[in-house]
């Protein structure tokens, strides 16, 4: 929202912000070859793993920081800023010193408060862009947290980037988007410049553009996406690589929609939806009283809270009727749990009382 707040000189704050480079740098000659394909088609912001976060041993861990000149390198040939991941102080010292523009804290180390603490202590006191992923696991107070790390190692220039989320169960993503966290972050901290990496959550190149402009109906402010000149020689994350000039592709059929424009009639359906959602909530206290009535009952006839057979009929029928209302079944069996959880929470609390 407030992009501008961590820009860089020259930037275009025009939705979306693109950063884009491989997942790792690999030599000099493929570093260069590929900022030079980015820089013909407009972008800006290069971005390379020096040191890669591998899950096992023994995979492809990065140049490490003999990769630094060859981003320099970078800058100086086609002007473009430079970003890379730092997991360590001495990451971040070793950046720094090399003129890195932007740090970026990956998924990983968002997971772990105390390398984030490490991290945002060494940066502190330098005026760089601060990127932080999500946390591999869905957990928006660790993502919160390591922001607010950030914040208070007095590091100013400051954005998220939604990666999605790992979980056990495979699914078509490689990892799930689970849009209502970063949508959370986002009301929590609206000035917070947004960046998504559909990258990592498709983890194949065919699913990115769906992700990016998801993104973008969702007001991100910008895109963070891996790109490679043979994608698939990549040594890592080749799957979800693209060329520069399938990323101009993307670009241009992204359709990007004004983020403000205020009007009467969406005011009055706003007004709507306000009288609707003070409905749902008085409901919800009616049956809230309803549900204690029953407690105390339950109570009185020393019955147990929970009756297996009535909720799983509850859920059917609930969800049943939210069909002849053109909502999804699994949508409705949500909000049923949820209400029937608090429920069973009240009930309990008047037993106990
Ligand atoms: C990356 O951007 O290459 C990376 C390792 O990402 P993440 O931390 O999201 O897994
Ligand atoms: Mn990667």
């Amino acid at each position: 929202m407030n992009i501008e707040s961590i820009l860089l000189p020259g930037i275009d704050p025009k939705r979306p912000v693109v950063i884009s480079g491989p997942c790792s740098a690999e030599s000099e000659g493929q570093c260069l070859d590929i900022a030079r394909g980015l820089s013909k088609i407009g972008v800006k912001i290069f971005r390379a793993g020096i040191w890669k976060p591998r899950t096992k041993p023994g995979g492809f861990e990065g140049m490490g920081a003999k990769a630094l000149p060859w981003l320099k390198k970078i800058k100086e040939e086609t002007s473009m800023y430079t970003a890379t991941e730092v997991a360590t102080k001495d990451h971040v010292f070793a950046a720094l010193k090399a003129g890195i523009d932007i740090l970026w804290v990956g998924a990983r180390t968002t997971a772990n408060p105390f390398a984030v603490q490490e991290v945002a202590d060494a940066i502190s006191g330098a005026d760089v862009p601060v990127l932080i992923k999500n946390p591999v696991n869905p957990d928006l107070e660790l993502w919160v947290g390591g922001i607010e790390r950030l914040y208070g190692a007095g590091i100013k220039k400051i954005g998220a980037i939604h990666r999605g989320f790992g979980l056990y169960e495979k699914k078509l993503y490689r990892n799930e988007p689970m849009w209502h966290i970063p949508i959370e972050l986002r009301r929590r901290m609206p000035e917070l410049p947004l960046f998504c990496d559909p990258s990592h959550i498709g983890g194949r190149r065919e699913y990115i553009a769906e992700i990016s402009q998801q993104a973008m109906d969702l007001c991100f402010d910008g895109l963070m996406i891996e790109s490679h000149c043979c994608p698939d020689k990549a040594l890592s994350d080749a799957s979800q690589q693209i060329t520069p000039e399938m990323l101009d592709h993307l670009l241009s059929l992204l359709v990007v929609r004004d983020a403000f424009r205020p009007s009467k009639d969406l005011s009055e359906m706003r007004v709507k939806i306000d009288q609707i959602d003070t409905q749902i909530v008085d409901l919800l206290g009616k049956r809230m009283e309803i549900c204690d009535e029953i407690g105390h009952y339950k109570k009185e006839h020393n019955m147990p809270v929970l009756q297996p057979v009535r909720y799983g009929e509850t859920l059917r029928d609930r969800a049943e009727t939210g069909l002849s209302k053109h909502l999804d079944p699994a949508f409705v069996r949500e909000i049923i749990k949820e209400i029937h959880e608090e429920s069973v929470r009240r009930q309990l609390a008047i037993l106990n009382g």
